[in-house]
């Protein structure tokens, strides 16, 4: 049944929104990491209870199935666990003291939280990328209010994330504006929020045009915030001719399963793949376009998703030099997938920065090298990426240096042996890459170096003890590493 679609925020409601953040933000800076820790672990909690209702409405709004979506529930119920045990760490506030040597002045420095953040989740991923997703964790961890725009295609699953974290925030004593979240379905309400003089830094996850289209708005404001914006991205994946002699069936299975998997909408979905000419690469394809023309058409997240994915997979099929290789053999409706699988010649390919483009759903290109240089060539032509994957074997991965070096120059993730789809979160992890995967290549959405996005560094010199902030006091009440004199410990001074 369609559900009623909520009304926009209008101006005047952004505007109080934003005001009450930023009235809370002097309240919530001051808060210690185990305070923004037990917000965090409260949330998880209360979400960890609404199970029943969440995953049905969910599954209801993106027509992702349930099992697909219960795994992204545990991960965003993990994720937000994991943000507050990083958080209570302090590690991401880099705490550095140079204690005073006179004439040298004693310095103290930390990471502190930028102010209130706007945040954009994807639509493909209602849980762990939206309402209480990764980004609201980090900027909630950096002690920084939120304020989510809810995304209008699953706008009550947002809605009804949102009172639980309202009631979290409450359940914490901390001011209700902690968190607000405001509908809107146009353009204009986000617009209105990145505009507003109180917000301080936006974290987005969606497509390009969107996230290029707030960074360039944020930069033309009178003051000029960050927006860390997630974006799309073709994560191309490199197959050396030895492991594709060995593996051209094994390859191919898990290729097709990875382009496929949720109708192909991840942003670490393999759109190109990169082997150079002979037989090996024959069997790959006839076993991949088996495969993809096996595959069930489903329904996409929603119908302008559906829509674009068509429009953009016509005007690929008709550029000049491509090769259909596959399609689904079953049409579906008007708001399904049609995975389909192309093959271009890697000159043409290189003269045509149209077929670099994400196709957001099941849609990808095989570039056919004629040599191993010219697979090198592919891969310095090709934009910044989320991932690169390189297949290869034990020889392999050591006899191409000049393909491995181009590769960590475009990506921020570079598998072996692995396909793109599946994101660990982990300290480790680097979610993030080159415009245009990323607007800042320089931080990850994933893992818990994501709280960094949303603080900045301050010092203090030779401020009193009695007016620093607990992190940076002689006596260390909150236990935390630092790095004293260049040595890491935790010791009182
Ligand atoms: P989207 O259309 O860009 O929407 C994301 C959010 O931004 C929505 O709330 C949308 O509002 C808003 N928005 C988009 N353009 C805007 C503009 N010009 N001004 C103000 N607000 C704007 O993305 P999506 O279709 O939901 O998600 C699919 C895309 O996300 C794919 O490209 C996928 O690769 C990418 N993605 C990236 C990651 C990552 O981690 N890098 C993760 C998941 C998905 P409206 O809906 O009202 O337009």
């Amino acid at each position: 049944m369609m559900k009623q679609p909520f009304p926009d925020a209008s101006p005047e409601q952004v505007d109080a929104i934003v005001h009450s953040a930023w009235k809370a933000f002097a309240a919530y800076r001051q808060t210690t990491v185990r305070q923004r820790a037990d917000l965090l672990r409260a949330i998880a909690s209360g979400l960890r209870g609404a199970a029943d209702l969440l995953l049905p409405l969910a599954s209801e709004e993106t027509h992702l199935d349930e099992p697909r979506l219960r795994t992204e529930w545990e991960r965003t119920l993990f994720q937000l666990n994991t943000y507050a045990a990083f958080c209570e760490s302090g590690d991401w506030m880099d705490i550095r003291i140079d204690i005073a040597e006179p004439p040298l002045p004693d310095l103290r420095k930390m990471m502190v939280p930028l102010g209130p953040v706007a945040v954009f989740g994807a639509s493909n991923f209602p849980f762990a990328y939206s309402t209480a997703g990764g980004d609201t964790a980090c900027a909630l961890a950096a002690g920084c209010p939120v304020i989510v725009k809810a995304h209008p295609a699953h706008a009550h699953t947002s809605a009804a994330v949102s009172a639980i974290i309202g009631e979290a925030v409450a359940a914490c004593g901390l001011p209700p504006a902690v968190f607000s979240h405001v509908h809107g379905a146009s353009f204009e309400t986000g617009k209105a929020l990145v505009l507003h003089p109180h917000i301080k830094a936006v974290g987005f996850t969606g497509s390009f045009e969107g996230g290029s289209s707030l960074v360039r708005l944020a930069a033309g404001r009178p003051e000029p915030i960050p927006v860390f914006a997630e974006m799309g991205s073709v994560n191309p994946v490199y197959l050396m001719p030895g492991m594709l002699e060995q593996q051209a069936e094994a390859l191919a299975e898990a290729l097709a399963q990875s382009m496929t998997q949720s109708g192909g909408q991840f942003c670490t979905n393999p759109g190109i793949i990169v082997a150079t000419e002979g037989q090996a690469l024959e069997t790959f394809i006839t076993a991949l376009s088996q495969r993809i023309s096996d595959t069930q058409p489903v329904q996409m997240l929603h119908a302008g998703i559906a829509q674009q994915f068509h429009a953009n997979r016509e005007k690929l099929l008709g550029a000049e030099g491509l090769e259909v290789l596959a399609v689904s053999s079953t049409v579906g409706g008007a708001g399904d997938t049609r995975p389909t699988l192309v093959a271009v010649k890697a000159q043409t390919f290189l003269s045509n920065s149209n077929l670099h483009r994400e196709v957001f759903g099941p849609f990808s290109i095989l570039v056919r090298c004629s040599n191993l240089l010219q697979m090198v060539e592919v891969a310095e032509g090709m934009e910044g990426q989320l991932t690169a994957s390189l297949f290869a074997d034990a020889a392999e991965v050591h006899s191409h240096p000049a393909l491995l070096a181009a590769l960590e120059q475009k990506c921020g993730r570079l598998i072996f042996n692995g396909v793109p789809t599946g994101v660990r979160v982990a300290l480790a992890m680097h979610h993030g890459g080159p415009w245009p995967a990323s607007s800042d290549s320089r931080f990850t959405a994933v893992g818990g170096d994501g709280i960094r996005r949303f603080a900045r560094p301050v010092c203090y010199q030779n401020a009193p003890q009695s007016v620093l902030p607990p992190e940076l006091k002689n006596e260390n009440p909150l236990s935390l590493w630092r790095t004293i004199n260049n040595e890491l410990s935790k010791r009182v001074i």
